[in-house]
């Protein structure tokens, strides 16, 4: 039996009348760019994500691109981010007319280590970008301590819903960065039928400007006090996640639940290392990551029986091609580079079954020979 890397038709079957029943409300009232539905989400996420605004937007690519924009950036501005990140981090800083300054990760969790983030930043920085990988918050605090004068834009594309216990006050993902952005590409554990995503933030003068911004900056139609984009979040979209919402933390939880039974499975193995969660998170692993020997061929086997899988990220970014203007050679950040060759994420999400669980712990088992 195949075990795919996620299945999101066994997701939507559990669903089906919840959300083509939000949907077809939106069909009947034929209102499809933001309007109340969007309204409704941003409440939400504004809730959950103990922040005072949300602002929904085209995707989690232009929640981050949208963010810098609120900082005033300009050409020769430099952000600070992790090189081990999906692209769309530092594509939107690329993108915005800046320049991505990457700070290597801390081997245990993937995330930006906090000191080599601040000892990144120069006269030219106007913001610090950690991003929350595989499903936990990246030290956000740290990272404010050490740089308290700067914005700090968090990527929370992986972990909407995930919390962090901070000074004995848990705190959730998106809530104590300037801004937090978030993606509902379909693949985020909160994902929608289609793209889209969201901005959080306690910054109310921010909060204006990013709802500006994503409607060609201007408030009222034709007038316009900047130049901004065409980045709206659409209302089926908005219908959809109202409809997944209320089971995020269950899908989340039974994420959790199978992590561990994984856990359980390799903890005495000497060429699995299990995924290491900051005791302060609580993880909503949008990947369970492993780092493993011998991974390219592991990858083989995995795949020749049936198993999905894949590696969240072969190259860092600091040696895309895209990026060789920037100046970064080999060895310039050894942990992100060391990650890219060791790591490999398995089937994680929360409708597997027992019987596919153990089938994955079989092929990886069987491939080191135990
Ligand atoms: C998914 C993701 C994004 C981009 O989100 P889109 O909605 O696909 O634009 C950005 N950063 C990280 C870390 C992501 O995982």
């Amino acid at each position: 039996m195949a075990v795919p890397l996620l299945d999101l038709r066994a997701q939507h079957a559990g669903i089906r009348d919840e959300v083509v029943g939000e949907m077809m409300r939106v069909v009947d009232d034929q209102a499809f760019i933001l309007g109340a539905p969007v309204e409704r989400l941003e409440n939400a996420i504004a809730e959950l994500s103990q922040t005072r605004f949300a602002i929904g937007c085209a995707n989690g690519t232009d929640a981050i691109l949208l963010a810098l924009r609120a900082f005033d950036v300009k050409a020769g501005d430099e952000v600070v981010t992790s090189p081990f990140t999906f692209f769309a981090t530092a594509g939107a800083i690329h993108n915005v007319g800046a320049r991505p300054v990457f700070a290597d990760i801390d081997p245990d969790t993937f995330n930006i280590l906090p000191q080599a983030a601040a000892a990144a930043v120069t006269a030219k920085t106007i913001a610090v970008m950690p991003v929350d990988l595989f499903g936990q918050i990246a030290a956000v605090d740290t990272i404010r301590a050490a740089i308290p004068d700067l914005p700090i834009i968090e990527d929370a594309a992986q972990t909407i819903g995930a919390s962090r216990t901070i000074g004995g006050k848990k705190t959730m993902a998106g809530e104590t960065a300037t801004i937090g952005t978030f993606s509902f590409f379909p693949s985020k554990n909160l994902g929608g039928y289609g793209d889209g995503g969201m901005m959080v933030t306690q910054d109310e003068g921010i909060a204006t400007r990013l709802r500006r911004l994503r409607v060609h900056g201007g408030m009222k139609t034709y007038y316009h006090e900047e130049v901004g984009y065409n980045s709206r979040l659409d209302a089926l979209q908005a219908a959809v996640l109202l409809a997944k919402l209320p089971h995020l933390e269950s899908w989340s939880a039974a994420r959790r639940k199978n992590a561990e039974y994984y856990n359980a499975a390799f903890a005495d193995s000497s060429d699995v290392r299990i995924p290491f969660i900051d005791p302060a998170n609580v993880s909503i692993y949008n990947q369970y990551t492993l780092r493993v020997t011998r991974r390219d061929e592991l990858q083989q086997h995995l795949k020749s029986r049936g198993i999905g899988n894949s590696v969240y990220y072969p190259l860092p970014l600091h040696l895309q091609p895209c990026f060789a203007y920037l100046g970064y050679s080999e060895g310039a950040f050894p942990e992100s580079e060391k990650a890219a060759l060791e790591v490999l994420s398995l089937p994680v999400y929360p409708e597997l079954q027992q019987s596919q669980l153990d089938e994955v712990i079989e092929a990886v088992k069987e491939f080191y020979g135990n």
